[in-house]
């Protein structure tokens, strides 16, 4: 028997009756019952017409039409909400995926980890800080970064729902007011990029579609359709799921195509509904965010991640590493994906430079042995992380492109495809990782190194691998 139909009936909290990882254990839990009551009480984040578009544009990276960009800091900080730090992430993701499009001549699906990236797994429950053990830090949304919050406070899950909200609304308000528009090149420059061979390609670029929209105006092709097509752009959000309360009191009803004359409407009012519908009558949504992923460390197969995530309708990720079987791996797409829909499972390939020939060919030929059609992305940050002799955490820049370019050659070699990258990534100009046309080295580590957890990529290490990847589909 398939082994969804094994399993028994789903519902949003079904996850409680499974062993669960990386759990936060409150002083009050009454009080996080409290939190997570309102949160459930409060609107939607996103809409499910959203999350749908977002599945359509998915199926479409999985069968080879568009190819899929995610991106963002590792740990997203409530400091972070903020206007400059906003736009200079929208800025670079934009402008990363604008050279991809050019060098891939594909559409660009864009995912930001954003808007609620805020929970962290860790290796160990405790660090040592100044010779004291403490709790280790978990996330904006568990504990603070000071020593001195490392006490998990149930309030900040709600506080994290308020900054969510607020950035999305950033996001929203950017996207609106003309802030992708090719035809406004203010927003579209380069910032701190110093190098000019790296400036001239870009400029090359957009002189190229500028002078394309240019000829398409004097023709008369831009129907106000196609202007507005080319003014704005979708930018989905994203995080690793982690918290289950969280996500539990975000995932709302929407009633199932067929109970609406099998029509999806542009705009679904009630969630959650005023009536309660049947669990037979409804499809879930977490509206959260419209991508979430399942981490590394919780991806057990009879765990409450896996559970949670298989009943709802977003589109989903799992991050894949050297420790997974392939036989667990086909266990977990049976789970995810029991319908075989193209593009619902995103796997996020995770080994390391180093690693992946031992790895990755293993799971494509898995796969390929099934019917199901996920996204291969990779991630070729998480490892790829070492500790420099001054103590950062760091990655360097040629371990992050060998595994993409050894991630497409194997695809390739296998009759697969690479149809998306996972990074981490700012807008701003960091020193965390070493290395790119900047040629950052250990010893400039110190001059800004801001991030709370990983090291990022920063703005001009991700243009760079930009038109890295670009080249390298182009050859
Ligand atoms: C992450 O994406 O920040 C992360 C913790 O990744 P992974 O689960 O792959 O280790
Ligand atoms: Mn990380």
């Amino acid at each position: 028997m398939p082994e969804h139909l094994s399993t028994t009936a789903w519902a949003p909290d079904s996850w409680k009756s499974k062993p669960i990882k990386q759990d936060v254990v409150y002083d009050d839990p009454k009080e996080l019952e409290e939190v997570v009551s309102r949160v459930a009480n409060l609107p939607p984040l996103v809409s499910q017409p959203e999350i749908d578009r977002l599945r359509a544009q998915l199926r479409d990276v999985a069968e080879g039409r568009a190819f899929l960009l995610q991106g963002g800091d590792c740990a997203e900080s409530f400091d972070y909400c903020e206007p400059t730090k906003i736009e200079d992430k929208l800025k670079i993701l934009l402008q990363m995926s604008l050279v991809l499009v050019w060098g891939m001549r594909l559409p660009i699906v864009r995912i930001a980890r954003m808007a609620g990236q805020y929970a962290k797994p860790r290796s160990s429950a405790y660090e040592t800080v100044n010779g004291e053990q403490i709790l280790s830090y978990r996330g904006d949304n568990v504990n603070g970064i000071d020593p001195g919050q490392r006490r998990p406070d149930p309030q900040r899950l709600l506080s994290a729902y308020f900054h969510s909200a607020s950035t999305i609304n950033y996001v929203r308000l950017l996207l609106d007011s003309g802030f992708a528009d090719i035809h406004q090149p203010e927003a579209w420059d380069l910032g701190y990029v110093r190098k000019e061979e790296i400036r001239h390609e870009y400029q090359t670029i957009v002189n190229r579609l500028t002078d394309a929209l240019g000829f398409m105006g004097v023709i008369g092709a831009t129907g106000s359709g196609q202007t507005s097509a080319l003014s704005t752009v979708d930018l989905y959000t994203s995080h690793e799921a982690l918290l289950l309360e969280y996500e539990q009191a975000l995932t709302r009803a929407v009633a199932k195509p067929s109970e609406r004359g099998g029509r999806r409407q542009p705009y679904e009012p009630s969630t959650p509904p005023r009536k309660p519908l049947a669990p037979e009558l409804c499809d879930w949504y977490n509206m959260s965010a419209h991508f979430i992923w399942i981490g590394d460390r919780t991806r057990q197969l009879d765990g409450a991640h896996i559970e949670y995530f298989r009943g709802v309708k977003n589109p989903v990720g799992v991050k894949v590493g050297p420790s997974m079987e392939p036989a667990e791996l086909v266990r977990v797409l049976g789970i995810l994906d029991p319908l075989l829909e193209p593009g619902r499972v995103t796997l996020i390939t995770r080994y390391g430079a180093g690693k992946i020939a031992d790895n990755l060919p293993a799971h494509i030929k898995a796969v390929q042995a099934t019917a199901h059609r996920p996204v291969w992305c990779c991630d070729p940050c998480h490892g790829n992380t070492t500790t420099a002799p001054t103590g950062h955490k760091t990655r360097s820049f040629d371990a992050i492109i060998s595994e993409i370019t050894s991630s497409i050659s194997i695809h390739r070699e296998l009759g697969s495809r690479l149809s998306g990258v996972h990074l981490e990534l700012t807008g701003e100009h960091v020193t965390e990782c070493t290395g790119g046309s900047q040629e950052l080295s250990h010893s400039d580590l110190p001059s800004n190194y801001q991030t709370f957890c990983d090291p990022r990529l920063n703005y001009e290490q991700s243009l760079d691998i930009a038109f890295k990847i670009a080249k390298v589909y182009q050859d």
